[in-house]
């Protein structure tokens, strides 16, 4: 699902924050990211969000090429993500219930569906008694609990919660662990950045040590148990070679377009087939000039923004 295959990122010519960096992660699995301060943790969840490029290597997210993708479509894969900064608050201004509910409103969804899954993200995290108290009135662990219901209102295959239960006391800790575990039952990927080590060891689960921008350690276990991350076996998730023969048998064959791009606008949809792109996974990993190049026009453009947005939206 995610594909970090050696990524060094250089801020100034003598800052490497992270250096040939290679992890993936599955669908499904349960991590938690530690390592000291200046480790390159940050820097990794910037990449991983887009808001930094890589100096070198790839990152691939659902085979989507991420520091390929075009601008414009960047807020379609950020709905794939769920991130919850350590210094996220909720909005001061709202209450719980209208911090989750507004979330949902920016993704542009029906009223019927925002209170339905307002009311299932209440009960996930455990504050439905909570839900008319605004965030002040609020405890750290219930404020960071109600920032995990926020970051979940999108659906998002991969949830990123940074320090989670920093500044939590053990009970409050753990009701957040719990919370997340649960998400994780329930089908979410979720990767948890942390520096508490009981946390770490309550969950017996896999432990991505970095330190000096180097991932020194990836194991099954403990906070404190170091295993050598193993070598790339290998490098991209691109479709495996076919051979000669298969090449010349595919190249006669028409080509077959992806059952989910078939409803795009009858003159982009061409340009794309024209050029071989007949596939989702395709089209988010086109760059700007890419579809420059394409001569996809402006308002084509727009058209293939709401598409994808709307294909999201739809396939949650
Ligand atoms: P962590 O989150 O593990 O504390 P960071 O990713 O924040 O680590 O930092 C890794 C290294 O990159 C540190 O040496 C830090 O000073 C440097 N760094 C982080 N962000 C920037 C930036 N925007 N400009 C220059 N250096 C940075």
């Amino acid at each position: 699902m995610l594909l970090f295959d050696k990524v060094t990122k250089k801020y100034d010519q003598d800052i490497t924050a992270l250096e040939d960096v290679y992890f993936n992660i599955d669908k499904g699995e349960f991590s938690f990211l530690v390592g000291p301060s200046g480790a390159g943790k940050t820097t990794l969840m910037r990449l991983l969000i887009r808001e930094e490029l890589p100096t070198s290597g790839d990152i691939f997210f659902d085979e989507i090429n991420v520091p390929k993708i075009p601008r414009q479509l960047l807020p379609q894969y950020r709905q794939k993500l769920g991130i919850v900064f350590q210094d996220m608050k909720l909005l001061q201004s709202k209450n719980l219930q209208e911090n989750i509910a507004f979330a949902l409103e920016i993704l542009g969804k029906e009223t019927k569906e925002i209170k339905e899954t307002t009311e299932y993200l209440l009960e996930l995290v455990k504050l439905q008694d909570r839900r008319f108290l605004f965030p002040h009135q609020l405890s750290g662990g219930e404020q960071q609990r109600g920032a995990i219901a926020r970051a979940l209102a999108n659906n998002p295959e991969l949830l990123v919660a940074d320090e989670p239960t920093g500044n939590l006391d053990p009970d409050n800790a753990f009701d957040v662990l719990t919370i997340l575990r649960n998400i994780n039952k329930a089908g979410t990927t979720v990767m948890v950045i942390s520096h508490d080590k009981d946390i770490v060891n309550e969950m017996k689960t896999r432990v991505i040590r970095m330190e000096k921008g180097k991932v020194i350690s990836d194991n099954k276990g403990d906070y404190d148990t170091i295993k050598k991350p193993k070598a790339p076996t290998h490098i991209k998730p691109k479709k495996e070679e076919k051979k000669d023969t298969e090449d010349v048998k595919e190249s006669k064959k028409e080509l077959e377009i992806d059952e989910r791009i078939k409803d795009l606008e009858p003159s982009i949809l061409k340009k794309f087939v024209d050029a071989k792109i007949n596939t989702l996974e395709l089209i988010f990993n086109l760059t700007e000039s890419d579809l420059k190049n394409l001569k996809i026009t402006k308002k084509e453009q727009e058209i293939l923004e709401a598409f994808v947005k709307d294909y999201l939206t739809k396939s949650k």
